[in-house]
């Protein structure tokens, strides 16, 4: 069978590291029919806009896309391309598996959590009001009026929308995630002691849910701030992780520094009509065509689209074959190197060949 799947490189380190996966995911040998599609800068010059409704209809029509990270451009009005394209097709749930690797140096062992972060709400919402503007203006003398407060008349406001259907839809995808994965335990992560209505609903709703797992998932819930020590002396502790979006967000780069950097930190974007798979770092536009960064993220998060169109055993060898090529700790990048100026570090398309050739004499060996 033949996949048709939405490729969108794109901007900064985002095309080395999408083709790069893109390499990757052609030589298990499962057919793809690609279909690339601009995003972000790339996109503005020729479309005016860095999310065209093309690259859109793209996805919604595949069902399934991988992406390469891309600049968040300024003065456009666009909050950014990465969450105007998760809200417009509704990827509701963002899953980032957190795992060390043999050979790669970092403070743990052992690591082995799922962060899942709800992709929607939240501060992440875009619902703000600059200082100074007049509908500022009204709306903080409006909110001193019902909530008694009072607010700096010169203050900037942004909004924290957590619904009770969003709880829900992010509690129970983590529920379920976990059975469907043998795994033990989920944590709901909050600051409901201060935050009464919003992560106190996220508290309350996750509670909820998780009585109807009882006695095949645990629960547990605690403090945000609280969790971001255990989670650097006792990553261990962890499984998986059900966080409102933005602690989701800085969660997601806290685990990968645990398992040793963003250039290993996969991701998932999932809604009900649509899945995209993209690393957790972003497009660090300083190496840009230097053929220099780590291309693992994305290579694994092909992993996960795999993994996603039914192709576990595809999945299943380009997974043993980058762990193989980061066991070795050979052709591997500089950030996987004890010494970042370590010059036996490869570039970008020597690690992915590196990775190929891997895969290649695994499937030799096994067949
Ligand atoms: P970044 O993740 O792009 O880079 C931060 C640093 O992490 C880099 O300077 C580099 O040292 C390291 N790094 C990142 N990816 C790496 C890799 N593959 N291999 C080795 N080292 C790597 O974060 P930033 O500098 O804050 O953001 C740059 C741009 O990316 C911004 O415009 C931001 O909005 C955007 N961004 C996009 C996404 C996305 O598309 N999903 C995610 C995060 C940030």
């Amino acid at each position: 069978m033949t996949h048709r799947v939405t490729l969108i490189p794109g901007d900064g380190i985002g095309p080395e590291v999408a083709f790069a996966a893109q390499r990757c995911i052609e030589a298990t040998g499962v057919k793809i029919k690609w279909d690339e599609q601009p995003a972000g800068e790339s996109a503005i010059e020729k479309y005016g806009t860095p999310l065209p409704e093309s690259t859109l209809q793209s996805v919604r029509d595949n069902g399934v896309a991988i992406k390469g990270p891309v600049t968040t451009p300024i003065g456009t009005g666009f909050r950014s391309v990465n969450v105007a394209l998760r809200k417009q097709l509704n990827l509701f749930a963002c899953v980032r598996p957190c795992r060390s690797f043999e050979g790669v140096k970092s403070p743990f062992e052992n690591v082995d959590l799922v962060i899942v972060r709800e992709n929607t709400e939240d501060l992440y919402a875009g619902i703000e009001f600059a200082a100074g503007e007049p509908n500022t203006v009204q709306l903080i003398k409006q909110l001193q009026e019902w909530s008694k407060q009072s607010i700096q008349p010169d203050s900037g406001i942004s909004i924290k929308p957590i619904s009770t259907t969003g709880v829900e839809r992010i509690a129970k995808y983590a529920f379920e995630y976990a059975l469907a994965h043998g795994r033990k335990k989920v944590t709901a992560i909050h600051k409901a002691n201060i935050m009464k209505f919003t992560d106190g609903l996220f508290m309350s709703v996750s509670r909820r849910v998780a009585q109807s797992y009882a006695g095949r998932v645990e629960f547990e819930d605690r403090l945000v701030d609280a969790t971001c020590m255990q989670l650097v002396l006792r990553p261990q502790d962890f499984d998986i992780l059900v966080l409102p979006n933005l602690y989701g967000d800085i969660l997601s780069d806290l685990c990968a520094g645990l398992i040793g950097g963003l250039g290993i930190a996969p991701g998932a974007n999932i809604g009900e009509k649509a899945a995209l798979f993209e690393a957790v770092h972003g497009s660090a536009p300083k190496y840009k065509g230097l053929n220099k960064v780590n291309p693992t993220a994305m290579i694994l998060s092909g992993v996960l689209m795999l993994e996603h169109l039914g192709e576990e055993e595809a999945a299943g060898r380009l997974r043993a074959a980058v762990e193989a090529v980061l066991k070795e700790g050979r052709s591997v990048t500089y950030d996987l190197k004890t010494d970042r100026n370590d010059p036996t570090a490869v570039g970008t398309k020597e690690m992915t060949d590196a990775i190929i050739a891997k895969m290649k004499t695994h499937s030799v060996a096994v067949g």
